[in-house]
């Protein structure tokens, strides 16, 4: 491990030599004047002076060796079109879509809120907004009117870009409802909305505010806007966090740290070249989506795959065609994906010409073992998992394969990446924890390049919410829990709120969760804390099985509950085991694949879980309802 600690040690002890020589991967119009000011902590500001731009870097720059090159290959099973864009026709697209912005009035430091599915135009409209210097928020296309309004109220945007549809499923949404809902909520609704017409819905011409893209389009379509050269800490985007655990909160981001960061992770991290072919199956509204759809591997200079659909439809072999036809060299989605794809036929993986795959990347939620083992067995390559946040933009643990490849600790995903301070710390005392204890997972000052540096229009929350939850130390939370070995490689234990009490010992959900994935009949579990009246509190687990009829009827039911928490008794002991195991064939989630424990628990204790507005499928809820209720009826309650 000896290159990786050097490395490591490096970007902590001399973060101005050692971020000085990665930014010389981005250009700079103006050159910075110092690396880092830590005038003001906990806020830092990365390469001040230094003006540069964002669109440049990920379009322009590459005009002279890769014009014609594909930057953005775009796929929708949904409607069934397939469109290439090579640099050059992306860089004309972002011009015309600039145009269109600044001849409705946007200019540098205005927001843009962008309510689009996944569709090309979103991608045209967050560099267009880069190329001005207008700031994008994009909201994601999935979010009912009540959460587009709170976004459009928190950003007060000078416009909205939507679409007239969305698809999901084969199930078309028309967006029209939603828009103007919003607008009328909304105390900030901006002036106009442009509409990118897809002609999936009836279309309108109605609401006085709507501007229709398409003309528009044609009018400017020789139009060259040229990029605004902005100070490095000039925002660039703002994008709210899933609200798993709250209110969302709108987490800024800057312009050169974000740019230096990306260039460099995707090196280091994620080992891309210039020339690769990307698929990072994420949604545009979320900031895997943000930096790794789009900002990451156009910096590099590599082709983007975008995709509009669901893992499994038309049959779910449709990612692994998608590798084969497009050469797809790194693959990134989420373990919930995966999850999803483990309940299909194998023999639609094995159908595929995979040859052109490196790795395959996972974030966003805990990886356990073995789906782990599952995925990399049956694809034989490395599956690398990444443990970030919207907050930092960029991953903070990972095996980092492009500065040491070191060996795979199954079920963390690797250790600290360069340039976090990522330190475990006692809850209670603040101090770091020694290796194997249970801590909080925690940033020192300054955060690196491209980790938030507010949130938006409130400092003041940015540094009570993040930066004074430690006792005594001003670092910053990442409100998540974790373990340390003593090389260094991390586990996550689940969010500092999901922690159980029972009979006075601690418990992770997330320990008793991976236990119970290690039955063989379990696909995806939730465990959950209830008030117990003798012993604080009691662990109960929700269980999709892989074959729902495994549990079809009452008494095979009831054997292989005993079987999975017999599996926890014999892993964390019997102190971790569930008191009772429930079957569901869904769990309530996020949009985004997060599972909303703090939900599930509430409809546990027989109370309700309130407002809801990012749920992914509301129905997940009556499942737990009932099961919970007649779980009741059988113990006479
Ligand atoms: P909110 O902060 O609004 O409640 P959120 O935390 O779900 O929403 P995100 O920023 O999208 O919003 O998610 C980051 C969180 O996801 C992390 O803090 C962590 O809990 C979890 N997470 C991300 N990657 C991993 C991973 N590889 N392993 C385990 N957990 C992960
Ligand atoms: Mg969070």
């Amino acid at each position: 491990m000896r290159r990786y600690r050097d490395f490591h040690r490096e970007s902590i002890e001399q973060p101005d030599a050692f971020w000085r020589r990665e930014a010389a991967r981005v250009h700079w119009e103006t050159p910075f004047d110092a690396v880092l000011d830590r005038s003001n902590p906990p806020f830092a500001r990365w390469f001040t002076g230094g003006r540069t731009n964002l669109c440049f870097n990920a379009v322009d720059r590459h005009l002279a060796s890769r014009a014609q090159q594909n930057a953005l290959v775009y796929v929708s099973t949904e409607t069934g079109i397939e469109r290439r864009y090579t640099y050059a026709d992306l860089h004309a697209e972002v011009n015309r879509m600039a145009a269109v912005m600044r001849s409705l009035g946007v200019k540098r430091g205005d927001r843009v809120l962008i309510y689009l599915p996944m569709i090309p135009e979103a991608v045209f409209a967050m560099l267009a907004c880069a190329r001005l210097g207008a700031i994008h928020s994009v909201v994601f296309g999935g979010f009912a009117a009540p959460s587009l309004a709170a976004r459009i109220d928190d950003a007060k945007p000078m416009l909205l870009v939507s679409a007239d549809a969305g698809a999901r499923g084969g199930k078309v949404i028309d967006y029209a409802p939603l828009v103007d809902e919003a607008m009328s909520r909304a105390a900030h609704a901006p002036p106009h909305v442009l509409l990118i017409d897809r002609q999936l819905a009836p279309e309108r011409l109605d609401a006085p505010y709507l501007v229709h893209y398409e003309p528009l389009r044609e009018q400017f379509y020789d139009a060259r806007i040229p990029c605004e050269w902005l100070e490095s800490n000039e925002p660039s985007y703002i994008l709210y966090t899933s609200g798993t655990t709250g209110k969302p909160k709108g987490v800024q981001r800057d312009v050169g740290g974000y740019a230096v960061a990306l260039a460099a992770s995707i090196d280091y991290i994620f080992e891309g070249r210039p020339g690769d072919t990307m698929f990072t199956a994420s949604d545009i509204g979320w900031v895997v989506g943000h930096s790794y759809i789009i900002y990451a591997p156009l910096l590099a200079g590599m082709t983007t795959v975008m995709y509009e659909g669901t893992p499994i439809r038309p049959d779910g072999g449709i990612w692994w065609r998608l590798v084969e036809q497009h050469k797809i060299n790194l693959m990134f989605t989420a373990p919930t994906a995966i999850r999803v794809l483990k309940k299909q036929d194998p023999a639609l993986l094995h159908a595929a010409d995979l040859s052109s795959l490196r790795t395959l990347f996972l974030a966003g939620e805990p990886l356990d073992e073995p789906t782990a083992t599952w995925i990399s067995d049956a694809l034989g390559k490395p599956v690398v998992d990444n443990y970030w946040q919207t907050e930092t933009g960029w991953p903070m643990l990972a095996n980092q394969g492009g500065v040491e490849a070191l060996p795979q600790k199954l079920g963390s995903p690797g250790v600290p990446c360069y340039g976090y301070d990522l330190v475990l710390r006692d809850e209670h005392t603040g101090e770091p924890c020694a290796s194997g204890q249970k801590g909080v997972i925690t940033l020192g000052y300054p955060l690196p390049p491209g980790c938030m540096q507010t949130v938006w229009g409130d400092d003041a929350r940015f540094v009570r919410t993040y930066w004074e939850s430690v006792p005594g130390q001003q670092v910053y939370s990442t409100f998540d829990w974790g373990m340390q070995d003593e090389n260094g490689y991390v586990t996550i234990l689940g969010r500092t709120d999901d922690v159980i009490n029972v009979a006075g010992h601690r418990l992770g959900t997330r320990e008793i969760e991976e236990a119970i994935s290690s039955h063989a009949a379990v696909a995806e579990v939730a465990v959950v804390g209830v008030n117990d009246a003798v012993k604080g509190q009691a662990a109960l687990a929700f269980v999709v099985l892989r074959d729902a009829a495994a549990a079809a009827d009452p008494k095979a039911a009831d054997k292989l509950a005993t079987a999975i928490a017999t599996t926890v008794d014999r892993q964390l002991g019997a102190i971790g085991r569930p008191a009772r195991v429930h079957f569901v064939s869904m769990l309530p989630k996020t949009r985004s694949g997060k599972l909303l424990r703090r939900a599930i628990a509430a409809l546990a204790e027989g109370r309700e879980p309130g407002d809801l507005p990012t749920i992914e499928d509301a129905s997940a809820l009556q499942q737990i309802r009932e099961a919970v209720n007649a779980a009741g009826e059988r113990q006479g309650r």
